[in-house]
C-alpha cells in the first residue's frame, strides 16, 4: 500500500501573533507549507514583516485575493480581477513562488462555479498562474472542538489531502501541535507540493478545470 498524503496550506494572514506562532510550530516538526496571503492584510507593517520569516523558514507563500470579499463569479468584470489578484502579487513582491500561487476566495471553502469568472480565468492563464484549490475544510475558524477529527476523517477517506487550516486568530493555531501529532501518529507523509486534482492551472495550463468552476459557463 502506498503512503497517504497530507499538504497543509494556511490562509488569510499573515496575523501578528498567530502566524509567528505557527512558523515556530512547523519549524519544531521540520515541516513546509503554503501561506495564501490576504493583501490587504500586508497594509500593516507588523503583518508584511511576517513574510520575510515565511519565506526564510522555507514554506511557500500564495496571494489569496486582496480583500477576500466577493467571489470572481459574483462580480466578473477585469479591473476587479487586477485589483484583487494583480494589487496583492505587487505587494507580495520578491515573496511569491515562482509558480505564482493563487487560491481564489471559496465563500467558506466551498468549490463552485463562483470561483471563477472568465475574466479572472484569461487574467491567471495570460500572467501564468498556478491556481491551487483543496480538497478538505476542517472549519478550524467556527468550529473549535471539532475541526482536528474533521481534518483527520478527511485524511483517512482520500490519498491526498489538501487541508485548509487558517492563521488567524480563533482558528487553528491552539490545535495544531494536536494535529500534528495525530497526523504524525498516523503514519501519514506531510508534504509541501499538491496533486493535480486541485491544481486548476499549473504556470498557466490547465490541468483541473471543469466548466463547473466558472459562473458564465453554468
Ligand atoms: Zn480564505
Amino acid at each position: 500500500m502506498h503512503m497517504k498524503k497530507v499538504t497543509l496550506t494556511f490562509d488569510n494572514g499573515p496575523t501578528p501573533g498567530i502566524t509567528d506562532k505557527v512558523l515556530d510550530i512547523l519549524a519544531r516538526k521540520n515541516l513546509r507549507s503554503t501561506f495564501m496571503v490576504v493583501g490587504r492584510n500586508l497594509e500593516d507593517p507588523s503583518a508584511a514583516s511576517l513574510l520575510e520569516d515565511v519565506h526564510a523558514a522555507g514554506h511557500w507563500i500564495g496571494n489569496h485575493s486582496y480583500t477576500h470579499s466577493v467571489a470572481f463569479g459574483e462580480r466578473q468584470d477585469g479591473e476587479y480581477v487586477e485589483a484583487e489578484i494583480g494589487k496583492t502579487q505587487q505587494l507580495l513582491g520578491k515573496y511569491v513562488h515562482p509558480s505564482r500561487f493563487f487560491r481564489p476566495f471559496g465563500n467558506d471553502g466551498q468549490v463552485g462555479p463562483h470561483l471563477l469568472s472568465e475574466a479572472a480565468l484569461s487574467y491567471l492563464l495570460r500572467h501564468r498562474y498556478t491556481g491551487v484549490l483543496w480538497n478538505s475544510v476542517p472549519h478550524d475558524w467556527d468550529d473549535q472542538a471539532g475541526w482536528v477529527e474533521r481534518c483527520l476523517a478527511d485524511v483517512s477517506r482520500q490519498d491526498w489531502t489538501v487541508s485548509v487550516l487558517h492563521d488567524i486568530a480563533h482558528a487553528a493555531l491552539p490545535r495544531l501541535p494536536e494535529l500534528l501529532d495525530r497526523l504524525g501518529d498516523s503514519g501519514v507523509t506531510i508534504t509541501q507540493d499538491f496533486p493535480d486534482e486541485v491544481i486548476l492551472m499549473r504556470d498557466g495550463s490547465p490541468v483541473s478545470l471543469p466548466d463547473s468552476y466558472i459562473a458564465e459557463r453554468l
